[in-house]
């Protein structure tokens, strides 16, 4: 793992050292206050052996727009995608090969500075840790969307990937899997008119032949996965839209069977097809279209990730081979 502290106002030399547990205050802010942030991204191997990773340096400023909004010290870009592909590069053996596997790579700062103050801490720790993960089949994907609990409201760390953003999400999940649904669409915190996002997720709703998703806003995580479909969109001539969604006109397009496909985008799944979603009590499905955009998206970009397919955007950055 990757680690680094934050002391006497300037961060220090990092390391790499093997995995394991670590010491921390009781008192640590982090467990009291919530100040922290993560990124996640993946390390994936091509036929030749050759260990690639996707569009790092978006994690790196997403990192630090994240860190910005939870008062934590911003970590150097530069440094941060360095020790990234050393650490990458010395665990290249976890990274398994085959169209599917990768390695899961979380990095993640936190206040470590001990103190039961309620401010900003003066100290912080950022470190990177890694896990192989397999190809998996995430089954039949159900939504509930959400009518009463938030996510993220105006003005709040929705943006960024805040611990406290997922901790605050469990409870309505669980009890949206208790009716049936695997996950939640988060609506406006306002008016629970429009809808934002997945757990950790973006969303895509094919209308017609338009792909549309709603824009990115101070509620609403600013994906990787979701830029990256966009642009493969427009660039295998799919005519996309960013615009807000209204629930209303959800279920309205699925009234008339305009609405032909759900899919969410993400790191972990990369795209995730929904096939039926639940409003106020009522259940609508959404099965796979024929000619899914979600399947054809999907292997576009898993081709660009592994070293399968040209790459024309210039995504992908080489670690080792
Ligand atoms: C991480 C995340 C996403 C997906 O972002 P990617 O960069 O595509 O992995 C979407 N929504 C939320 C809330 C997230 O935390």
């Amino acid at each position: 793992m990757f680690q680094c502290d934050f002391r006497n106002g300037a961060w220090e030399t990092p390391s790499i050292v093997p995995y394991g547990t670590m010491n921390l205050s009781p008192a640590a802010s982090v467990l009291h206050y919530g100040q922290a942030v993560f990124e996640g991204m993946k390390a994936f191997k091509d036929d030749n052996g050759s260990v690639w990773l996707f569009r790092p340096e978006q994690n790196a400023a997403r990192l630090a727009a994240s860190a910005e909004r939870l008062a934590i010290p911003p970590f150097p870009e530069n440094v941060f995608l360095e020790g990234l592909k050393k650490l990458v590069a010395l665990d290249s053996d976890w990274v398994k090969p085959g169209t599917g596997n990768s390695l899961y790579i979380r990095p993640f700062v936190f206040a470590s500075a001990a103190g039961v103050q309620a401010s900003a801490a003066k100290e912080y720790r950022f470190m990177i840790i890694c896990a192989p993960v397999s190809s998996y089949y995430g089954g039949e994907v159900r939504v509930k969307i959400a009518d009463h609990y938030s996510r993220a409201p105006q003005g709040g760390t929705g943006y960024a990937k805040a611990a406290g953003n997922y901790g605050g999400q469990f409870y309505p999940t669980q009890l949206a899997n208790k009716e049936g649904y695997q996950q939640i669409i988060w609506t406006d915190a306002a008016t629970h008119q429009y809808i934002e996002e997945a757990g950790t997720m973006n969303l895509f709703f094919r209308i017609g032949d338009t792909l549309i998703t709603a824009p990115t806003s101070d509620s609403i995580l600013d994906g990787v996965t979701r830029k990256s479909i966009l642009d493969l969109a427009k660039h295998m001539g799919i005519k996309t839209e960013v615009r807000p969604i209204e629930v209303a006109e959800l279920l309205a397009a699925q009234k008339s069977r305009a609405l032909r496909e759900i899919f969410g985008s993400g790191t972990a799944v990369v795209v995730q097809p929904i096939i039926g979603f639940g409003y106020k009590g009522e259940n609508f499905e959404t099965p796979l279209a024929q000619d899914s955009y979600a399947l054809k998206l999907k292997e576009a970009l898993m081709n660009i990730q592994y070293n399968k397919a040209a790459d024309p955007f210039g995504w992908r950055v080489k670690v080792c081979d």
